[in-house]
C-alpha cells in the first residue's frame, strides 16, 4: 500500500475526553474516528487489525468445530419476551418501532435467536451436540460509554453458542472453549488471565470464567493469589463473612443465604418513606447509613432513581465517615424512596449489592422496597469486602489485586433459555427434554483496544506481529533523490513478492514526520532508504527493541526471516 493514498489520517490533539492511551493512540494514528458517543468507524489501519484479530478467532474456533454462521442485528422484541429479557435487560438495550408499530431490539447478544432457530431445528439427541459462532455488530446502550473502543454502545463481538444433550457434553465444550480462548488471547499477544466470575445479565445455573487482559484502565479488579492459581472477578470474590477474629456478629451467617437466593431486599430507616439500600451497613448516630466503598474506588456515580427518572440522593465523600472507618468512602444516607428502586451499581459495589439483594445482577436493576418485611439489617453489616493481603480462598497465599479489562467470557448457561423458549429435544429414552447450553464472547472492538494498552511507548503504538496492519513500513527518506527513490520501489515490490504486507511510505514529506509517523502507526519492522541507497544499504529498525541494523537491500528477505 502507498501511504501517498493510504487514507488513515493522523490527529495531533485528541480531545480531552480520550482519557484512555488506547483511545488516544488509535485516533492519532488514524485507526479511527468517533461517529457519535461510543459509536465509532474504523479507517483501513484500525480495519487490518480488526480483520487479523477475527482471523485468529476463526482459525481457532474452527479448529475446536464450531462453525461460523450470520444472525441479524435487529430482533422481533417477542423473543425478548419470551425470555424474560425484555424487561430484565433494562435500558441498555436498544429499541425500536418499524413503521408498522412492530416492535424490535438491536442485539445486545443472541442467545434468543440462536435458541428460537435451533429449537426449530434440532428435535433428536443424535443431532447433538453443535456449536456455532458469529462475528457481528453489537448494540448496547452503555450508562457510561467510555474509553473509546473499551466500552461502546455499538461494538464488533465473536459470539458463540453451544446446543448439549447433557451436562456432561456441555462441561466438555466449555472446558474445549476455555483452552480455545486461552490461545486466542495468546495470539493475540496479551498479557491476560482466566478469573471465575459473575454471570451477570446473562444468567444461567453453570459455571463462568472472565479473559481479562491486565491493564491500569481496566474496569473490573481481579482477585488472584499470590501462590496458587486462584484468580476471581472481585464481583464474586468480594464478599466475605468476617473470621471469628472479627467484630461482628455470627447469626450473620445463616440469614446471609435468604438474601442470596435472591429475596430482595432494601433496608428502611424505620419509617416507611425512607430507605437504604443495601452494601456495607453501619450505624451512624443510630441512623442506618450504607457505606459504599472499596479501597480508592472512586464510585461518585452511584445513583438511586426511580425506574428511568433518577432522584436526587446524598451520595459524597464524608470526612465523617472517613475518620471513623478508616476509609475513604461515599455513601448514600437515608434516602426518599419510591416504591420500587433503581440501583445502579458501580463495578466497585456491585459485589455488596449482589450478595444483599441476591442473585447475579448486572449494572442496573430494580429492588421492591417492602416496607411491611422485617429487615435484616443486622446481617449486613457483617459482610465485609475482601481485601489485599487476605488469606485466600483456597488456602494458598494472599490475595492480590489486579485491574483487568474484559475481553471475553465463557459461560455455561445450563436451560435457562433452551427452557423459557421450548429448545426440547428426544434423549436416547425417546424423553423430551430440555437442551443444555454454553455461550462464548469475545469483544473483537475491545480486544482491539486492550492490545494497545499493552503494547505501546510514548512515541506510539508497537503491534504484536500477528496484529500489525501491516509487516514492514518501508519509508524512501528523499523521494527527490533517484537513488533513493529506485532502491524503494525495487523493494517494495520485491517484500510482497516475498510475501510481505507493505506500507510503502512515498510521500513528500520531511524525513522528521516520516519518522514520527512510522514510530506512531507503529509496525513491527521500518525500513528506510536514506542516505546510503547509492551503495545499496537501508537501516532496519525493530519497534519493539528500538534496535537499529544496517543491511545491504539484497541481503534484506533473509534478514528479515
Ligand atoms: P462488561 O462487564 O465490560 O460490561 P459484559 O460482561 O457486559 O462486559 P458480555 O455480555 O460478557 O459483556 O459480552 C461478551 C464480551 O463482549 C465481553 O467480554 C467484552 O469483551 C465485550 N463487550 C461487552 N460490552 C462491551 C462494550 N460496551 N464495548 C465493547 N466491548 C464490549
Ligand atoms: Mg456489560
Ligand atoms: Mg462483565
Ligand atoms: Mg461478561
Amino acid at each position: 500500500m502507498r501511504q501517498q493514498t493510504f487514507f488513515s489520517p493522523t490527529m495531533r490533539d485528541v480531545p480531552a475526553d480520550a482519557e484512555a492511551i488506547s483511545h488516544q493512540l488509535m485516533l492519532r494514528a488514524g485507526l479511527m474516528r468517533q461517529t457519535a458517543a461510543g459509536i465509532y468507524t474504523y479507517l483501513p489501519l484500525g480495519t487490518r487489525v480488526l480483520h487479523k484479530i477475527q482471523a485468529i478467532i476463526r482459525e481457532e474456533l474452527n479448529r475446536a468445530g464450531a462453525q461460523e454462521l450470520l444472525m441479524p442485528a435487529v430482533q422481533p422484541a417477542e423473543l425478548w419476551e419470551e425470555s424474560g429479557r425484555l424487561e430484565d435487560y433494562g435500558p441498555e438495550l436498544m429499541r425500536l418501532n418499524d413503521r408498522h408499530e412492530r416492535r424490535f431490539v438491536l442485539g445486545p447478544t443472541h442467545e434468543e435467536v440462536i435458541t428460537s432457530i435451533v429449537r426449530d431445528g434440532i428435535h433428536s439427541y443424535k443431532r447433538l451436540p453443535i456449536n456455532v459462532y458469529q462475528i457481528q455488530t453489537k448494540y448496547r446502550d452503555e450508562r457510561r460509554p467510555r474509553f473509546g473502543l473499551l466500552r461502546g454502545r455499538e461494538f464488533i463481538m465473536k459470539d458463540a453458542y453451544s446446543f448439549e444433550p447433557s451436562e456432561e457434553a456441555l462441561a466438555e465444550t466449555y472446558e474445549v472453549m476455555y483452552e480455545t480462548y486461552m490461545k486466542i488471547f495468546r495470539r493475540c499477544g496479551l498479557d491476560f488471565r482466566a478469573v471465575e466470575a459473575d454471570a451477570g445479565a446473562i444468567g444461567g445455573s453453570g459455571g463462568t470464567h472472565e479473559f481479562m487482559a491486565l491493564a491500569d484502565i481496566g474496569e473490573d479488579t481481579i482477585a488472584y493469589s499470590d501462590r496458587s492459581g486462584y484468580a476471581a472477578n472481585i464481583e464474586i470474590a468480594a464478599v466475605r463473612p468476617p473470621d471469628d477474629t472479627e467484630e461482628g456478629t455470627s447469626t450473620a451467617l445463616s440469614e446471609e443465604k435468604g438474601f442470596a437466593n435472591g429475596e430482595a431486599v432494601a433496608t428502611a430507616a424505620g419509617q416507611p418513606t425512607s430507605a437504604v439500600i443495601t452494601g456495607r451497613l453501619f450505624y451512624i448516630d443510630e441512623a442506618p447509613v450504607l457505606i459504599l466503598t472499596r479501597g480508592n474506588h472512586e464510585i461518585s456515580d452511584v445513583k438511586i432513581g426511580n425506574h428511568f427518572d433518577t432522584l436526587d440522593v446524598e451520595v459524597a465523600t464524608d470526612a465523617h465517615v472517613q475518620e471513623r472507618f478508616g476509609t475513604s468512602s461515599a455513601y448514600i444516607g437515608p434516602v426518599k424512596a419510591p416504591s420500587s428502586v433503581k440501583i445502579v451499581a458501580d463495578q466497585a459495589i456491585r459485589p455488596l449489592v449482589n450478595a444483599v439483594c441476591g442473585g447475579n445482577q448486572d449494572e442496573a436493576f430494580y429492588v421492591n422496597v417492602d416496607h411491611r418485611r422485617d429487615f435484616k439489617v443486622d446481617a449486613f453489616a457483617d459482610l465485609r469486602m475482601i481485601q489485599e493481603g487476605d488469606p485466600s480462598p483456597d488456602g494458598e497465599g494472599t490475595i492480590q489485586f489486579a485491574e483487568g479489562i474484559e475481553v471475553g467470557q465463557v459461560f455455561s448457561l445450563g436451560t435457562k433459555y433452551s427452557e423459557a423458549l421450548g429448545a426440547q429435544f428426544l434423549d436416547e429414552n425417546g424423553k423430551s427434554v430440555p437442551m443444555q447450553m454454553g455461550c462464548y464472547g469475545i469483544g473483537i472492538s475491545r480486544t482491539l483496544a486492550a492490545v494497545v494498552e499493552q503494547h505501546h511507548d510514548a512515541d506510539g503504538i508497537i503491534w504484536p506481529k500477528a496484529l500489525a496492519p501491516f509487516d514492514l513500513h518501508l519509508l524512501v527518506i528523499n523521494p527527490k533523490d533517484e537513488a533513493q527513490l529506485t532502491l524503494g520501489e525495487n523493494l517494495y515490490e520485491a517484500l510482497q513478492t516475498e510475501g510481505y504486507d507493505v506500507l510503502y511510505d512515498d510521500r513528500k514529506e520531511r524525513a522528521g514526520v516520516k519518522f514520527k509517523d512510522a514510530d506512531l502507526y507503529g509496525m513491527p519492522i521500518r525500513i528506510a532508504a536514506g542516505k546510503k541507497a547509492n551503495e545499496g544499504i537501508v537501516e532496519v529498525k525493530d519497534r519493539n527493541t528500538g534496535e537499529v541494523t544496517e543491511v545491504q537491500a539484497e541481503n534484506l528477505p533473509a534478514y528479515l526471516k
